[in-house]
């Protein structure tokens, strides 16, 4: 709801963070993304609208989809990496713009602490008081950041961390580099495969979700929190009357990617009861 492409958690991160850049007077942005990164369209957008050059390092060989189109679209410049190469992001950065005084180094996913202070304001948004909050996760710089906002604004609220690749078990450790990870639940068993990794049990949940609510979802971060969160739910994991917020990060590109995969409602609806 913030930005059709700066989605959700983008924005957040991205605030403090081009708002330092232009404090120290950069106005090229360098950042890094695999070639579905919603954190790439977010910063290419985000430098557009707030009148940055933009470059982008992809990972692996060179393809063309619509996140990358839209990366081209804002503006970007993108460069394609192998992935040997990306591993060592901070030399890539260096060779090419080590030199330069006006470039701005951004990590992939944009993890910083500027991008944690940004996302504790989320909690400090909310209007009512929660007793457990879940979020997806990928690099842990979100959850970092609302478990940050649940300290300062909402020291009572649980929050629920969903890694969306496997052995997510290190993201605990990622989010314990910024805030003590003490109100934190990791669930490491909705990765449904691996990171980018789908089942049809996932989309068709989707499906039943966005049929039901009016509500999208994400194959890739939103869908794996909002699974874990309904399974947990039916397995009577809170107590009664407990108040639950599901954090929607954004980040609907990547379903798109899916369109023939998902079914039509009419197979995914349940049938009526029988009188
Ligand atoms: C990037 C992204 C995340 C993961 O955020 P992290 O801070 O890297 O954990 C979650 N959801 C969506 C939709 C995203 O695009």
């Amino acid at each position: 709801m913030i930005h059709p492409f700066i989605s959700g958690n983008k924005w957040r991160k991205l605030k403090y963070t081009l708002e330092n850049a232009r404090n120290q007077g950069k106005d090229h942005l360098i950042t890094f993304g695999g070639a579905y990164s919603n954190h790439l369209v977010a910063t290419a957008c985000a430098a557009a609208k707030f009148g940055f050059r933009s470059t982008g390092f992809v990972r692996g060989e060179q393809v063309s989809n619509p996140s990358l189109m839209l990366c081209k679209l804002f503006g970007m410049e993108l460069h394609f990496i192998s992935r040997e190469r990306y591993r060592g992001k901070q030399e890539v950065y260096n060779s090419f713009f080590g030199k330069l005084s006006n470039t701005y180094f951004i990590d992939e996913g944009g993890a910083s602490n500027e991008a944690v202070e940004g996302c504790a304001e989320l909690v400090r948004e909310l209007s009512q008081p929660f007793d457990h909050i879940f979020c997806a996760a990928g690099t842990g710089t979100t959850a970092a950041g609302i478990l940050k906002g649940i300290y300062e604004f909402s020291p009572g609220t649980a929050l629920h961390m969903v890694p969306v690749l496997k052995n997510g078990a290190f993201i605990k450790d990622e989010v314990s580099r910024y805030v003590a990870a003490t109100n934190l639940h990791l669930h490491t068993d909705y990765h449904f495969g691996g990171y980018a990794r789908t089942t049809p049990e996932l989309l068709n949940f989707i499906s039943k979700f966005a049929a039901r609510t009016g509500i999208l979802l994400d194959q890739v971060y939103t869908g794996k929190m909002a699974f874990a969160a309904y399974q947990l739910i039916s397995e009577n994991a809170f107590a009664e009357g407990s108040k639950i917020l599901l954090v929607h990060t954004g980040g609907l590109l990547g379903l798109m990617s899916q369109a023939e995969k998902i079914l039509p409602t009419e197979f995914l609806v349940d049938p009526p009861a029988s009188q």
